[in-house]
């Protein structure tokens, strides 16, 4: 276990929200809404990317952070004022460190200061699931952003938009964004028909949703699969594609877009989202290695 705390990093500080939760909404068996208000919106930097993202930060098990009852800690509106995230980044051990999770602003809706965030309930495992499946309103909970970089263009003739549940708020919010002459295609994994949402979408974008307990043929990811049969047009002009998801799977994709479908880097954004059986800090880490490489 590391004992220092770690050199303040050369990166932009992301500013911290102070989030207090409003509501919870139960969107489908696998997923929950969870609605947020920003304490002090003055603070809340909107940028113009539609998949837009935060990191929440959940106190580590065991520390005195979390014993304080920090917020994303315990549930309960008064656990006293939040923690300065970058003031405890540099000054607590590597082992005491906030834990942070990335999650999609599914939308801000700026006259009421709120932020929908959409988690996937995968299991008992892990923090910002679990956190998701018990939050009650007046729960307080940190957060550092918003990042994003990808902004499609309401210029191209067929656009991709591909992803499992953990980028389906990603998605929906890049789909929300096209204009409404876009024509392609929308492909959404998911385990099974329950956990199909409401899409709301260009009409010329075909949206498919594909189930993960329909198996199929061989190891290949029921995603992989769509994005193979989806109807593409015949060459790469013009197409633009936004994948994300599981990272295995995002790497299946590359001979598929790269190589099928004679694809330009800059025609598109493949992203993995987590890694089976990785928890978000190994998925990070694994970044730096060959595994975890996408592009
Ligand atoms: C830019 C970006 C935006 C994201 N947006 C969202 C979002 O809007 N909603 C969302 O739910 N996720 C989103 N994710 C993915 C999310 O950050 C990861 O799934 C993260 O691992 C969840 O943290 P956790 O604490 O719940 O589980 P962890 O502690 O990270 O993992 C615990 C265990 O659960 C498994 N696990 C993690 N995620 C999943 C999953 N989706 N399905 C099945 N098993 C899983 C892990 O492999 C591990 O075995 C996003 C990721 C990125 C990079």
């Amino acid at each position: 276990m590391t004992t220092t705390p770690r050199a303040p990093s050369a990166r932009p500080r992301r500013p911290q929200l102070n989030l207090t939760v409003r509501s919870r909404e139960q969107l489908s068996p696998s997923m929950v809404r969870v609605v947020l208000g920003i304490d002090e919106p003055e603070r809340y930097e909107d940028i113009a990317p539609p998949e837009k993202y935060v990191k929440l930060v959940f106190p580590r098990p065991g520390t005195e952070h979390a014993r304080a009852g920090h917020p994303g800690a315990v549930p309960g509106p008064d656990h006293g004022r939040n923690p300065d995230y970058w003031a405890l980044r540099e000054t607590l051990p590597g082992g005491q460190q906030p834990v942070t999770r990335h999650l999609t602003i599914r939308r801000h809706v700026p006259e009421r200061h709120e932020l929908w965030m959409d988690f996937v309930l995968h299991g008992d495992e892990g923090f910002a699931g679990p956190w998701a499946a018990r939050a009650e309103p007046g729960d307080r909970i940190i957060a550092l952003g918003p990042g994003g970089t990808w902004v499609p263009s309401p210029d191209a003739a067929w656009t991709l938009v591909a992803a499992d549940d953990a980028a389906i708020p990603a998605a929906l919010a890049v789909l929300e964004s096209l204009p409404a002459s876009a024509r392609g295609a929308v492909l959404l994994e998911v385990d099974s028909p329950r956990d199909v949402q409401p899409v709301s979408a260009p009409a010329g974008m075909a949206v498919r949703w594909v189930f993960r307990e329909e198996g199929g043929p061989g190891e290949v990811p029921a995603l992989v699969r769509a994005v193979h049969e989806a109807g593409w047009p015949a060459g790469p002009e013009g197409v633009q594609v936004f994948a994300h998801g599981e990272r295995e799977a995002m790497k299946a994709l590359r001979e598929e877009l790269f190589t099928h479908r004679r694809l330009e880097r800059e025609q598109v954004s493949l992203s993995g989202y987590w890694a089976r059986g990785r928890t978000e800090d190994v998925f990070q880490a694994e970044k730096k290695l060959p595994v975890g490489r996408i592009l």
